[in-house]
């Protein structure tokens, strides 16, 4: 008898150019973007996807570069958590970034896991997307029909849902550039290395606090504080009427609960680094 494949049986594309890339994934109806591989290639071995074919951004270096102008900070969607971590653009922009960047799973998933994939994934337990709402990102979406930018707090549309539609591509991430800015970040793992139970990450600056919790909904949930004081933060989260998942890591008031401490820790953060 054959053995079973690890993978269904999937056409390979690489193409050389983003043009190229989007008229592959427009042109089949089972295409997907294949980034760092790290949750696309885990989810086939699951069968709990099986697209037709694979449309591997590899060869794509524009996807890649990390360039800060005009008060900007654009991040290519193939930005790998490790290139982050390393770039001086990001360290006098925007470092938050790659202190969060450096806490994403474990060397090998940072070597090849990439921006785009992460948001793109929209695992509701993932680090960038709340990060990336609290420091007031933007999304550049290209199709076929042209190219469209996109706030963070509409990119996120449910679990593995987002504003990247069929035959999309995700091009980059802007942040704005800010390298004192008061941004927060605070996470509980399982493990070490692992994955989140519960996460924030906070921004505090004149118009006031955003406050955003991941791991509590679908899509990252954005709270307004009236200030950085643990009551208003404590306040704020209890307000949200948060409907947190129950699961093997934690019941759902658990959750409930590590989402308030989170939210403290990434608000004194954020607040202390303002000072
Ligand atoms: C052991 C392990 C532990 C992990 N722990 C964490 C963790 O603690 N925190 C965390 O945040 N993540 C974690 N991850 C997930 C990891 O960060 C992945 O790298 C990330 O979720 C997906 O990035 P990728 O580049 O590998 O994307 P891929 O797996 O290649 O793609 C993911 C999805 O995004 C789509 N996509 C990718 N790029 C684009 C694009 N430019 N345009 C349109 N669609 C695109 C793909 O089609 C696919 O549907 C972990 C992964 C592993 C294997």
């Amino acid at each position: 008898m054959i053995p079973p494949m690890l993978l269904r049986e999937v056409e390979y594309a690489r193409p050389s150019s983003v043009e190229e890339a989007i008229g592959l994934l427009a042109g089949h109806e089972g295409a997907r973007a294949l980034a760092g591989g790290q949750t696309i290639v885990n989810v086939m071995k699951a069968r709990a996807a099986s697209p037709d074919v694979l449309v591997d951004l590899g060869r794509l270096e524009e996807l890649r570069s990390i360039t800060v102008s005009g008060g900007t900070l654009q991040l290519g969607a193939m930005a790998t958590y490790t290139q982050i971590m390393a770039s001086s653009e990001v360290d006098v922009s925007r470092p938050i970034l790659a202190d969060v960047a450096a806490q994403i799973a474990d060397v090998q998933v940072r070597n090849r896991g990439t921006i785009g994939g992460n948001i793109c994934s929209n695992d509701p337990t993932n680090h960038l997307p709340p990060l990336l709402v609290a420091l007031g990102a933007s999304m550049t979406i290209r199709g076929a029909d042209g190219e469209r930018t996109v706030p963070a707090e509409e990119f996120f549309l449910g679990v593995y849902m987002t504003a990247v539609g069929e035959g999309e591509l995700l091009l980059s991430v802007s942040v704005p550039a800010a390298a004192k800015a008061a941004d927060g970040f605070a996470s509980v793992t399982i493990g070490r290395d692992g994955t989140c139970i519960a996460n924030a990450a906070a921004n505090v600056s004149d118009p006031g606090v955003t406050l955003v919790l991941g791991c509590v909904a679908a899509v990252p949930v954005l709270l307004k504080p009236d200030g950085t004081d643990d009551e208003s933060v404590r306040a704020a989260v209890a307000d949200a009427n948060l409907e947190p998942p129950s699961d093997v890591h934690a019941s759902a008031d658990y959750r409930h609960q590590l989402a308030t401490v989170c939210a403290v820790r990434a608000v004194r953060q954020a607040a202390e680094r303002g000072r």
